[in-house]
This record gives C-alpha cells, structure tokens and sequence, in this order.
C-alpha cells in the first residue's frame, strides 16, 4: 500500500473482517487491483440553468482534488468517446432519443405542453442547451469503463460523472435524461452471468430496478430515504422484483437523520449475506453523494468516511467492480466524497489537510479540509428497533433466493432488452400507484424550501 502525504485520522477504522477477507475472485490478486478512471472533461461544461441543483461543474472540482493529491499516477487514465444513438437505443425508446436528439432551447416554444408533459420536461428535467450530447459523454464513459471490466483491463473501473438511476426507457425523471447505468449492465451481461447494483445515493435507483425487475441475473440493491412521498416515491421493502426477478430486487427504506455508525452496520449485514449467496461476477455501485449530511437536498447525517467505508466494503469481496457517481448537490462535498473514495479504491491515505496549490481551493474554506465535519444537522429518526426489523425482514427474503443462480451464457435474453406489452402495463400500473403527481409537487416544495435554507 502506498501513501501520498500525511497521516490518516479515521474517526472509525476497517473492521477486521474487511481486512481479512480472502477474495474469492481470482480476478483481483492479493496485491492492489487495476484501476481504471474514465473522464472527459467536457461533461463539466454544461448547465442545466442558473436555479437547478445539479451541477455539472461538481465534476470539474472533483477533478481539481484529484489532480491536487496526484490521484491520476495511480490509475489508468481514459477520456472515453460519447455513446452513440444505438447504443441508447439499447435501452431508451426510439420515440426517446429522437426527441432528446431534435429539441433545444429554441425550438421547445413551439413543442405543445401534451408533448412536453410525455416526455416529462418541466423543472426538475428542464431542456437545456446541449442535453443530448451531455447524456452521450457521461454515458460513452460508464460504457468505456464497462468495456474495460470485460476486457480483464481494469478490475475497478470508476466513472463519477455517470450513475444517473433515475431515467427511464421512454422519459427522463429525476435530473436523469440518460441511463448509463442499465446500459452498462447489459453490456456487462454479454459476458457476466450475474451482476448486483448497489445503489448509496439518498434516492431510491428506480430506473435500474425497473429495468432489472423481471431478471435474475441482476439483483438491485438500494439503500434510500423512503417515506411514501420523498422522491421518487418508490422503494418500499415490498418492491421485491416480479416473474423469475422475484426475490432479486432488494429496498432498505431509511428514515431522516441516519448516522454513520447505524448506516455502516445496515449495510454490511446486508450486503455481505447478499454477495455470498447471489455471488455476483461483477459489481456495479452507484455512490450517489446526496446521502451525505449537509447535502442542499439531503436529510442524512452521513459522513464522507462513512460513505466510503461502504465502497471499502464492497471492494473487500474481491469482485470486479464499476463505480460510478449519482446525485449530490453541493458541489464541494460532493468532490471531497468522489476524490476520497477514489483513494479507498487506489488503497492509498490522503493528507486530510487539502492540498493549497489547485485553482479551486477557496471552494473549501473555511477549514480546507477533505473531512469536514457533516453529522449532527438532523435527528436521526431511525431507532435501532426499526433497522433491526428492515434487516430482518430483508434477511427473510434471501432466504427465498436460489444460491447462485446458474444462466445459459447467451445473448442478452429478450427479457431485459424487449418487455412484452403485458410486462410493460405492469411495470406502468406500477409506476402510477407510486408516482401520484401531488406527491411529486409536495417534494418539489420541500426542495425549494431546502434551495433557500442550504443555499451554495
Ligand atoms: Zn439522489
């Protein structure tokens, strides 16, 4: 193990069974994995308008910290190519694309509000300059990584731009227009026999579930806030996959305010018994960073070591694995997260004192440091009985999960890739039974709220 700069002050350390574990891929030796990052930079250039929450620019300070604690000798580098409109369309509807394709500022005048309203364009999706090519740079670098991992090139493959859970086969929802995340996992098909998704973001990976939710080859795992109304209003531990993707669907629905230490013990006891028994050939994780505290749309009290003990974790099994970003809304946490967790990945300590020679510094003031303290703004309403019972009733339901479900190594089966109309209705009569439109606007309120209390 190397060590750039300084000491490390965990609050917590790496349990022993971390540390212990014996990987049980072969993949990943003993020594420490081949890691791969995957970023054009021109993903930070563009704006979803002067009031929206998400930030392209976050990806630019990400990359600042990054450069700062010399983050890039450790890996392999890559400035992958945009996806194209096929490889969309492996997914997205061709309806979809060809409207993201045609629309812009300009032309979205004349569009009717029918039109708008199919396509799901209003606030939280606004039409902004340069949205289509936007979607195709941070999906080209989730498919680059995703083709790496097959290669045997990299045995982690990071994207932070990508991890947008929340898009959907004919609509974009959630600041998601694209989603690279399903495309990635079909592509890690072709040659994987079973993937699991992890998703840490505060939301609940929707778009993901859905596209998996019939399968067996992909189990999802979302770990979110969830209280009926929070967007995007599903997840709910009931949510368990239908047909032969039943049982491979996994929600843990938390309350406001979870903390580190109650956060870390949930995820590991679930996790772990999840991987032992699915054992994924490969892993994808989406490290949303709007579950930490402080977040300017969040309500956890998580900090940025928490987080990162859950990336730690999952690396400790061994399993070729592809990182990728998510949501998180304020932009200098969101890059003190990704840069930290990519250290965790490289097996490398940073200096928690930020590095001063990067153009950006004055981002981090007042205390320039790449663990600011983020707990304790929220009560934390998770009582030890509630995640005692979510764990149970989820440790229930692997009891009902084949150990290791063995595939045929074919194409793509056509269940993933081309619902049947009778699967598509069920999904929709789904969605609609969770996405009532005055929960949606109810959210969108408690956000502003948020917007002008949290302000950047
Ligand atoms: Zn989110």
């Amino acid at each position: 193990m190397s060590n750039i700069g300084g000491h490390d002050t965990a609050t917590f350390s790496t349990d022993v069974k971390t540390t212990e574990r014996t990987p049980f891929y072969e993949s990943i030796s003993s020594k420490s994995p081949n890691v791969s990052y995957h970023f054009n930079p021109d993903v930070s250039k563009y704006h979803f308008g002067p009031h929206h929450p998400m930030k392209p620019f976050r990806l630019k300070l990400t990359d600042h910290l990054m450069l700062s604690y010399k983050l890039y000798e450790k890996m392999d580098l890559y400035a992958p190519r945009r996806a194209t409109k096929d490889e969309f369309l492996e997914f997205h509807s061709d309806d979809y694309v060809n409207f993201l394709q045609s629309v812009t500022p300009e032309n979205s005048q004349k569009l009717t509000n029918q039109i708008l309203a199919q396509f799901n364009i209003g606030d939280d999706c606004p039409i902004f300059d340069g949205m289509y090519d936007y979607s195709a740079i941070y999906s080209g670098a989730s498919l680059d990584a995703s083709r790496k991992l097959i290669a045997g090139m990299s045995d982690i493959a990071i994207n932070w731009s990508g991890g947008l859970h929340h898009a959907k086969k004919s609509e974009p929802s959630g600041f998601c227009y694209v989603n690279d995340i399903v495309l990635s996992i079909l592509n890690l098909l072709r040659v994987h026999p079973r993937i699991m998704y992890i998703d840490i973001d505060l939301h609940h990976g929707d778009g993901v579930q859905e596209a998996f939710f019939l399968t067996d080859r992909v189990m999802t795992v979302s770990f979110h806030m969830y209280n009926g109304e929070f967007f995007p209003g599903t997840g709910s531990i009931d949510e368990i996959g239908l047909q032969k993707g039943k049982n491979y669907a996994v929600n843990v629905p938390l309350k406001d305010g979870i903390d580190d230490d109650s956060y870390i013990r949930l995820f590991k006891s679930i996790i772990e018994p999840l991987i032992v028994k699915f054992q994924p050939s490969c892993i994808v994780q989406q490290c949303g960073a709007d579950s930490l505290g402080y977040d300017r749309l969040g309500c956890f009290n998580l900090n940025i070591r928490a987080h990162g003990e859950c990336v730690k974790f999952v690396k400790s099994f061994g399993i070729p694995m592809l990182v990728l970003g998510g949501g998180g809304y304020t932009p200098r946490n969101v890059s003190r997260l990704w840069c930290y967790e990519t250290s965790v990945l490289n097996d490398v300590t940073l200096d928690p004192k930020i590095p001063n020679f990067i153009p950006t510094y004055d981002w981090f003031g007042p205390d320039y440091s790449l663990h600011p303290q983020l707990d304790g703004r929220l009560e934390n309403k998770n009582s030890r009985k509630y995640l005692e019972s979510v764990k149970q009733e989820i440790l229930e339901q692997l009891r009902y999960l084949n150990y290791a479900p063995s595939v045929q190594m074919q194409e793509i089966p056509p269940d993933i890739t081309g619902l049947t109309q009778e699967e598509e209705d069920l999904i929709k009569e789904l969605n609609e039974n969770s996405d009532e439109p005055d929960e949606r606007s109810s959210q969108k309120i408690k956000d502003e709220s948020r917007t002008t209390e949290l302000a950047l």
